[in-house]
Formats: structure tokens, sequence, C-alpha cells
């Protein structure tokens, strides 16, 4: 790490200053510069890799189809080779495969790295400089502060400077993990426990189309999906699962001998890792912020985080700007508090009760789920397109009324044992409080040491 490096010094080839700098070119940190840019600010953002590799590790993704209004990205047209379809509907399907249940929600499937590519040439329009082919190196360190970062391209060492420094780098977390402690951020690497590790097979469908599982569709139990691909014939046969690949192949084949799924031939395979833990306390140090898989911004039911994590940025995008200019010299943590407390308190508690509800989920046997699917309790197409939409469930007194009296009669019944019904009922209990809590994020810094220690005490209560 350089400490108080005068500008110019500590050997480096040249020294550029901006606004703000972004380390990673991903969906977060493009999206993020492409909203600053548009304020007029000066920012760079740097990526490892060069611009044709940049992207490269997914080839074809889902995203949600109202959130391009959302987030006033435009939407792929029609003939662009950037989009393969649009599908106005998913399904979630009960272990057996006997009942599903449709997801009334619309999304996009389309090729990765050509969007990313599209996100880039929007950032760059509205002014922001890409420097691809920039690893990162160091934080550069100024009075205790976050001041920029010490890169290499091509081969030659520089220092880039700037009042904010974005980690933005995906779930390697770059800068993030390489902050000193004096800085009080938690500098986590997430273990495999807090990883999903994804599993995707590209196939081909060997008999006639009319028996094929179309558009999104979810196996919760297994957390198995089948999404569209390249055509009609073909499709994407995924897994997530926390702690290993081998889990996620083990789901996959437990999945496979026990449900009726049609036959097929594997294409290709890909595989990656996407946060499945909770994100740092606070997102915001002195000089630094962090955004997306950097920052554990994922939906918990499913691990996907393009957009989930644009609700951070587009926040943090109007935060920074307002800060930018009212000030001057690199921001501080409580120059940008309000990102903090204007996430968590919303998307942020709901993603975090839901995350702590998920522990309580993974003890329901095949039978009991199945259970759940036959009586429409939460594995219903209400709140099945309400978690997708909304990121949360709410039950009036009444659908309240109705879960109990049906899992009353699944105990009476022994549909449902007593074992997982207290898991159940213990989970979304803790998983309200911690809810709550992050409803209660402090709207100042001098208010977070007691929130943080509330919250972890409420943590280890989830995880217990
Ligand atoms: C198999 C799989 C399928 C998925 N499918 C979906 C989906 O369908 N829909 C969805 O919403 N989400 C999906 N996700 C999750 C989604 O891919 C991520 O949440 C999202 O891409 C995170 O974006 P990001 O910008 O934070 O990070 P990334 O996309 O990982 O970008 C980080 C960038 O930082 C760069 N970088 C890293 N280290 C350095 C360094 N030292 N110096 C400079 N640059 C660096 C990297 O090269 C990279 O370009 C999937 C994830 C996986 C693994």
């Amino acid at each position: 790490m350089a400490e108080d490096l005068a500008a110019g010094a500590g050997g480096a080839d040249a020294t550029e200053r901006y606004d703000a700098l972004v380390v990673g070119a991903g969906t977060a940190g493009t999206y993020f510069a492409w909203r600053l840019a548009r304020e007029g600010f000066s920012i760079a953002v740097l990526d490892k890799d060069k611009r044709p590799e940049i992207g490269r590790r997914l080839d074809i993704f889902h995203l949600d189809s109202i959130r391009f209004a959302e987030f006033g990205v435009p939407e792929p047209g029609p003939d662009d080779e950037e989009l393969v379809a649009v599908h106005a509907c998913g399904k979630a399907h009960s272990p057996t495969g006997k009942v599903a249940k449709l997801a009334e929600y619309g999304f996009h499937v389309m090729r990765f790295p050509l969007f990313l590519r599209r996100l880039h040439g929007m950032a760059e329009e509205a002014g922001a400089r890409i420097m691809d082919g920039c690893a990162f190196r160091e934080p550069l360190m100024k009075g205790g502060k976050l001041a920029g970062v010490r890169a290499e391209r091509g081969g030659r060492e520089v220092e880039l400077r700037a009042r904010l420094t974005v980690d933005a780098s995906g779930v390697a977390a770059a800068l993030r993990t390489s902050l000193p402690d004096s800085m009080g951020l938690e500098t986590f690497r997430p273990g495999p426990d807090d990883l999903l590790y994804v599993v995707l097979r590209y196939i081909r469908w060997k008999e006639p189309r009319a028996l094929h599982p179309h558009g999104l569709n979810l196996w919760p139990l297994h957390k198995v999906f089948c999404n569209p691909s390249f055509s009609e014939d073909e499709a994407i046969l995924g897994v997530g699962q926390p702690g290993s690949y081998e889990n996620a192949e083990e789901a996959l084949r437990d999945f496979l001998q026990g449900t009726p799924f049609p036959p097929f031939e594997v294409v290709k395979t890909e595989k990656g890792v996407t946060p499945y833990r909770r994100p740092p306390f606070s997102l915001a140090g002195d000089g630094f912020l962090c955004l997306g898989d950097a920052a554990c911004i994922t939906k918990p039911f499913s691990g996907e985080g393009v957009t989930a994590a644009w609700t951070l940025c587009s926040i943090a995008a109007e935060e920074v700007a307002r800060a930018l200019r009212s000030g001057e010299g690199v921001l501080s943590r409580r120059d940008m508090w309000d990102i903090n407390t204007r996430y968590f308190r919303e998307q942020g508690a709901k993603f975090a009760g839901m995350l702590a509800q998920l522990s309580g989920a993974a003890g329901i046997s095949a039978e009991e789920m199945e259970y759940l699917f036959e009586k429409d309790i939460i594995f219903n197409s209400r709140d099945i397109t309400a978690v997708n939409r909304d990121y949360e469930l709410r039950l009036s007194p009444w659908g309240s009324a109705r879960v109990a009296g049906w899992m009353a009669w699944g105990l009476f019944t022994r549909s449902f044992s007593a074992k997982s019904l207290r898991g159940l009922l213990g989970s979304l209990a803790v998983s309200e409080r911690i809810a709550r809590h992050y409803r209660a994020y402090p709207a100042d810094p001098d208010g977070f040491e007691p929130w943080r220690e509330r919250a972890l005490r409420l943590w280890r209560t989830a995880s217990s």
C-alpha cells in the first residue's frame, strides 16, 4: 500500500486526476460512471481486461423487463444482436413437478458481452473514460483517506488520483479487501459459504418442442432453473448452491434423478460465483465506496446482481454528485453517509430480511415443499410475482390467518413436521427483526457503532 504520497512521487510513470475513479468496468461500475458522467464530472473506469474480454465470463443472462425504464437504460431493439428473446412470465415448480405456479413477470434474455459493450458506449458518450487492460495494484492513501490507486497498464505503472475511488471489481473486491484496517471498513473476502456456485449447462433438447419447459422455470427445492437460450431448440439448465461447485453438481444430479425432465444433450458449460452474504455494514469510507458484487449486492433468492446493484448505483450517483458539487477534496464517509441510509433502509432491508429467511427454508423436505405448493402457501403466483418485482411479501391479516390454518392442518395430517415448522417460523421472526433493524439504519455516522453491534448480534442469531 502506498502511504501519503506526494503528487507524482513513488516512481509511477504518470499521475492522472479525476473527480471519481472506478475499479471494474462491469455492469455496476459502468452504470455508475454513466450516471455521474452525465452530470458533467470527470470519471475514469479501469478494467484489468482488454475490451473484447470484458464481460466474456457470461454469454447469456436475464434481466427483468421493468428495470429498463426504472433505471433509464434503453431496451435493446428487436433486431439488435444483443437481444435473444423477451418472455412475459416465468414459472416455479414443486419438487415432483406436479404443481407449477405462474410468476407474472416479464424478462429479457440477452447477450451479456454485447449488453456491456452498449453500456460502455453510453458511459463514454456521456464523457467517462474507460481504461481497458489497466489493473488495480494498490490503494493510494493520503492523510488516512483513500486518494486513488496505483495501477498497471501495458507494463507501466500509473497513479490515478480522485476525490472518490469506487470498488466495482466484482466478487474479488480487489480494492475493498486491500484497504488498511485504519479506515474502519469491512475488508472480508467472501468464503465458500458466502458464495453461490453457479453451473450453467447450455443444452439442446432431444425431443419435440411441445414437451420442453418454456420461458423462465425454477425448482426452488434444488435451486435449479431452466431458462431460454439462443433458440427454441435450446435452453440453459442451471443450478446455484453455496459451498462449492460439487454441491451445485450434486443438487443438479438429485434434481435430474427425482424430477421428470425431457432428455437433452449438453452443448457447453459455464461456471461462476456470485455473492450470497450480507453486504458490509457501511458501503462508504473516506474517499471510498463499494458497489455491485464487490459490495455483495445480489438478490438473495437468485444470486442475480445486475439490476440489484443499479438500485445502489443510482442512489450513489445522486449523493456523490451532490457531495462533489458542495465541497472540495476527497469525499469523506460523512459526506456520503446518505448512500448507506437510503440503500439500507429500503432495498438493503428487504434483501437482509430475505437472506435471513433462507436458512429456515433450507431445512424443508421435498414433501413439505410439495405441500406448500399444493396449498398455495408462499409458493403461489401472487407471492412469487411480488418477491421478483418488489423483493418482499406482504401478507394481509386474512392471508396470514389462511397460512396459519393450512400449516396447522399440515401438522395434523403429518404433511409438515413440527421441527420444520419451528425452523420456518423462527427464521421468519429473526428475518423480520433484521429487516426492521435495517429500516432503522442510522441517519448519521454517530449512530453507527451501536447499530452495527446490534446488527452483528441479529445475524449471529439468524445463522445459529
Ligand atoms: C453463472 C452466472 C450467471 C449469472 N446470471 C445472471 C443473470 O442472468 N442476471 C443477473 O442479474 N445476474 C446474473 N449473475 C450475477 C451477475 O453476473 C453479477 O451480479 C454482476 O455481473 C456483477 O456486476 P459487477 O459489475 O459488480 O461485477 P463484474 O461483472 O464481475 O465486473 C467486475 C469487473 O472488474 C474487473 N476487475 C476485477 N479485478 C480487477 C482489478 N484488479 N483491476 C481492474 N479491474 C478488475 C473485472 O475484469 C470485471 O470486468 C450471474 C452470475 C453468474 C456467476
